[in-house]
């Protein structure tokens, strides 16, 4: 670990602008180089590395504005934190696997990390911002610089990198900010709750509504089709927990931790709904 006394000056806030997706500039790398299955968010299987059928020669989707209703519900939860565009253009200088077959599995292999790096990319920019420890803010920042040096390389740099170690060093960071951050919200919390509300926990359609959850570690939980409604969010840790189908409907997210646009994406909720920064409300909200 890194002393405060032996600190370099750390990297400026990263703009998450840089991690949202530009579907324009890629080379569909998530209706090709993944797969999925039959199931509620998808009617039919796709082997990894396949085009999807619904995929056009220039790279758009023929049913991109009927996904919903005709069962791909998955295509509209995916979220690529802006790999996609990186992998394509970055990596692969504009071209594509249509024009160059041969180079297909390293493209696929490096977007499947690209993918991953580019998250954690995401959750160490919040976890800089919403410190105060320098430490822990310095940590957040080497992380992001050695990440941010394979992304902006090579693609040996993307494909050679230990990604699941990376994971393991950015969870303990995110951690660290996470423990910080909670401990200003916990007085603020609902004593009632308190034992229910812990990492992992299951609170599949649990009634939640109306409640002031503020502070509580909710990493990894899962919240399936819970009613969170006029909820406050506020300080929550929700790194990695699963919202599907959870109402959101007027809850407060703008200080919750972790949040990430899929985690929304598989969620519902209204126009009342606060919403952390860098996050945008889905179109299937608006709809409902
Ligand atoms: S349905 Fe459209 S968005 Fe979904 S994988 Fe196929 S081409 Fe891509």
């Amino acid at each position: 670990m890194t002393s405060a006394n032996s600190l370099e000056p750390a990297s400026p806030a990263l703009d998450r602008a840089s991690l949202r997706p530009d579907c324009g500039n890629c080379f569909a790398l998530c209706c090709t180089a993944f797969g999925f299955s039959r199931s509620a968010d998808f009617p039919v299987d796709k082997p990894a590395g396949s085009p999807c059928h619904n995929l056009a020669p220039d790279f758009s989707c023929t049913i991109h504005d009927t996904l919903r209703p005709r069962g791909f519900r998955g295509c509209t939860v995916f979220d690529c934190f802006g790999a996609g565009q990186n992998v394509s253009q970055g990596l692969f200088f504009g071209k594509s696997w249509i024009e160059s077959p041969d180079t297909k599995s390293e493209m696929f292999a490096a977007f499947a990390a690209a993918r991953q790096l580019h998250e954690m990319l995401w959750y160490l920019a919040e976890a800089q911002t919403r410190t105060f420890d320098p430490d822990a803010s310095h940590r957040a920042a080497q992380l992001r610089n050695t990440i941010e040096q394979a992304v902006g390389g090579e693609l040996s740099d993307v494909l050679s990198l230990d990604v699941q170690d990376l994971h393991s060093q950015v969870r303990l960071t995110l951690i660290e900010v996470s423990e910080e951050v909670r401990a200003a919200y916990l007085a603020a919390g609902d004593d009632h709750l308190e034992s229910a509300l812990k990492p992992g926990a299951d609170l599949m359609g649990k009634n939640l509504r109306s409640r002031r959850l503020c502070g509580a570690d909710l990493r990894g939980a899962y919240l399936i089709a819970a009613d969170l409604r006029d909820s406050d969010l506020s300080g929550v840790d929700l790194l990695g927990a699963d919202f599907r189908d959870a109402r959101l409907d007027g809850a407060d997210l703008l200080k919750a931790l972790y949040v990430t646009q899929p985690q929304l994406n598989a969620a519902h909720g209204n126009h009342v709904t606060r919403l952390p920064a860098d996050l945008k409300m889905p179109s299937h909200w608006q709809d409902a």
